[in-house]
């Protein structure tokens, strides 16, 4: 868990390769449904583009179907699920017979660092890797280095999406972190440092 341009997305892959299980983002599910066109990908785009949180019932559903397939039998990681207390309850529910969550690791970011990040933030359409206009640009300007997709700057990344996006995060997801604290395991990491350096806080804190 993690505000929006905590590093969420760049940790859940390195973590989830290491320890060889699958993972899922619902920020990227819901925008390879926008791509697609899809009605989930509709109903998804009218928030997204708001800066506001897809509601609980779609994306609870849409998350639980996930976990259900047997892929994710040997685990998984989530990155960007549960963002309210009621997505928090429902995932709690379906995966206690399972032996509920091992861990819950929140990444700390202070505010100025966030917004730098994420107005500079650019993402490949295809693969989804982010960079930074200033601070991690392309080889090439505004193509993917790996895809040679030309980079685009989310609708929600833009400053007038951002500071709203930010509240919805405090007022929303800031009282899942406490939820997780009470129940004992959550692990906190500071995110500010280099990617390496915070993935090895996570692979501790894992
Ligand atoms: P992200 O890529 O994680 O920054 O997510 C982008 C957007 O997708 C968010 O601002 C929300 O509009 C939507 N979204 C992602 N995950 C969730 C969630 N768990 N609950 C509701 N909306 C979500």
């Amino acid at each position: 868990m993690g505000p929006p341009g905590s590093g969420k997305g760049t940790q859940v892959k390195r973590l989830s390769e290491r320890l060889g299980v699958t993972r899922m983002s619902t920020g990227d599910l819901f925008r390879s449904h926008q791509a697609r066109g899809t009605e989930l990908g509709l109903v998804a785009r009218s928030y997204m583009e708001k800066g506001e949180y897809v509601p609980d019932e779609v994306t609870i559903g849409m998350v639980m179907e996930w976990i259900d397939a047997p892929e994710q039998s040997a685990g998984f990681v989530l990155d960007g699920f549960p963002r309210t207390l009621a997505q928090a309850e429902a995932l709690d529910k379906g995966v206690a017979e399972a032996g509920g969550i091992d861990r819950v690791i929140y990444i700390r970011v202070a505010r100025d660092e966030l917004i730098r990040r994420l107005t500079g933030r650019l993402v490949c359409p295809k693969c989804q890797t982010p960079y930074h206009a200033v601070s991690a640009p392309p080889t090439v300007e505004g193509e993917c280095d790996h895809c040679g997709e030309e980079l685009y700057q989310r609708e929600d990344d833009r400053p007038e999406v951002l500071g709203h996006r930010l509240k919805v995060y405090e007022r929303e997801t800031a009282p899942v972190i406490e939820y997780y604290r009470r129940s004992a395991n959550l692990k906190e990491i500071d995110g500010e440092g280099t990617t390496e350096e915070v993935e090895r806080a996570l692979n501790v804190a894992a």
